[in-house]
C-alpha cells in the first residue's frame, strides 16, 4: 500500500496561523516580535531562502529588517553588526544567514548572537538547553521535523528511531529532540557499517545526508515513518530518469526548469513506508513556520512571559 503523504505545507500554514494569532494577542500588549536576518554578499541560493523569511514575517505580523553587509566584509565589522543587534529591544530574534565569506569567522559570528534572541538556536547554549531539556530556541528544521510527528500523530515514545546525518544544524538537535521525546535514538553517519540493516530497524527513518535518494528500500522497515531532509537538485538528465522516469509531472517540472528537487530518500521508499514526507512540500515550508514560531517564542521569553501554547518543541 502506498505511504501516507506527510503535508508539510499544510502543516506549516497552520503554525504560521498560529504564530499570527500570538503576534496579534501581543500586538494588544504594544509588543511587535521582531527579526533581524543579516544577509552577506549575493548568494543566489540565500536571498532565495532571505526572501522567503522576510515574507513569511510580513504575513504572521513580524517586525522584519534585512541587514545586507558587503561580500568584502570582515570578523569585525560582522561582530559590530551583531552586537548592535543584541543591544537593540525592537530585535527579538537574529539570523545571520549561513554561508559566510572564507574570511570570515563564522563561529565566532554565531557564538556573539546573545542566544535570548538566537532564533536559529544554534549557539552553544541553547544547544546545551536543548540537551538538558530546558526551555530555550531549538533549530528550526530539527523543530519542524518533530512539529510533522506529533501534528501527525506518529507515535514517538518508545519507538525505535535512526537518524542518518549528524550535523550540527540537523543530525544532532532532530536525534536530542526524538531522545527528548522518549524514542531509543541511533544516529547514523558516513562511517556506520551496515547503513540499510541498521536503517531497517526504524520505526522512524530521519534522513539528513545530502545525497540524492541515497535512501532506498531496502532500507526501510514496512509501514515505517520517513521524514525525508534531503533537499539536492538534479540537472543531469539521466539522473532524472534513474528518479523519475514515467512520472509525468515531474517530468513536465524537469523540461520546464530543467532542474527538479529531490531528497535524500528515492522515491521508491513511498512503496514500502507507512507515512513519509514529500520533497518538495515536506520538512521544508516547516522550517520557515518554525522560525517564525521561534521569533514569537523569544519575544516572550526575553519578556518572562510563556511561550506559545500550541508547541513546546
Ligand atoms: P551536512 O552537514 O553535510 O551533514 C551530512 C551528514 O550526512 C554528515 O553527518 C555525514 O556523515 C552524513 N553522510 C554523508 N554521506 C553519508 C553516507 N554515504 N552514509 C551515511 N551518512 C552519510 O548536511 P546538513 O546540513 O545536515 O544537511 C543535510 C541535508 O538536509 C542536505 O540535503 C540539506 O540541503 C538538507 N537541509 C534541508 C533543510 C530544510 O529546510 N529542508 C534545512 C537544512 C538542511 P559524516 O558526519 O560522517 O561526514
Amino acid at each position: 500500500m502506498a505511504a501516507l503523504i506527510l503535508d508539510g505545507t499544510r502543516l506549516a500554514q497552520q503554525i504560521r496561523s498560529e504564530a499570527a494569532a500570538e503576534v496579534r494577542a501581543m500586538a494588544a500588549g504594544g509588543i511587535r516580535p521582531g527579526l533581524a536576518v543579516v544577509l552577506v554578499g549575493h548568494n543566489p541560493a540565500s536571498e532565495i531562502y532571505v526572501r522567503g523569511k522576510v515574507k513569511a514575517c510580513q504575513e504572521v505580523g513580524i517586525y522584519s529588517e534585512k541587514l545586507t553587509p558587503l561580500d568584502s566584509v570582515t570578523t569585525a565589522e560582522l561582530l559590530t553588526v551583531v552586537e548592535d543587534l543584541n543591544q537593540r529591544d525592537q530585535i527579538d530574534g537574529i539570523l545571520v544567514q549561513l554561508p559566510l565569506p572564507p574570511q570570515v569567522d563564522a563561529k565566532r559570528v554565531l557564538l556573539a548572537v546573545d542566544p535570548a534572541k538566537d532564533v536559529d538556536g544554534f549557539h552553544p547554549m541553547n544547544v546545551g538547553l536543548l540537551s538538558t531539556q530546558r526551555p530555550g530556541l531549538v533549530p528550526c528544521t530539527p523543530a519542524g521535523c518533530l512539529e510533522i510527528l506529533k501534528r501527525s500523530n506518529i507515535p514517538i515514545a518508545g519507538r525505535d528511531a535512526v537518524v542518518v546525518g549528524r550535523s550540527d544544524i540537523v543530525g544532532k538537535p532532530v536525534a536530542m529532540l526524538l531522545l527528548n521525546a522518549n524514542a531509543t535514538v541511533t544516529v547514523c553517519h558516513s562511517k556506520t557499517h551496515d547503513l540499510a540493516g541498521v536503517c531497517r530497524r526504524a520505526d522512524i527513518l530521519v534522513a539528513a545526508i545530502g545525497r540524492a535518494g541515497m535512501i532506498t528500500r531496502p532500507f526501510i522497515k514496512p509501514g515505517a515513518t520517513v521524514i525525508d531532509v534531503g533537499m539536492n537538485t538534479l540537472t543531469d538528465p539521466a539522473e532524472f530518469q534513474r528518479f523519475f522516469a514515467g512520472n509525468a509531472s515531474r517530468e513536465e517540472a524537469f523540461r520546464r526548469k530543467g532542474s527538479v528537487l529531490i531528497g535524500d530518500v528515492h522515491p521508491e521508499a513511498a512503496e514500502v513506508a507507512g507515512a513519509i514526507t514529500p520533497v518538495p512540500g515536506g520538512v521544508g515550508p516547516l522550517t520557515i513556520a518554525m522560525l517564525m514560531f521561534n521569533t514569537v517564542k523569544a519575544a516572550k521569553m526575553r519578556r518572562g512571559s510563556s511561550v506559545p501554547e500550541f508547541s513546546k518543541a
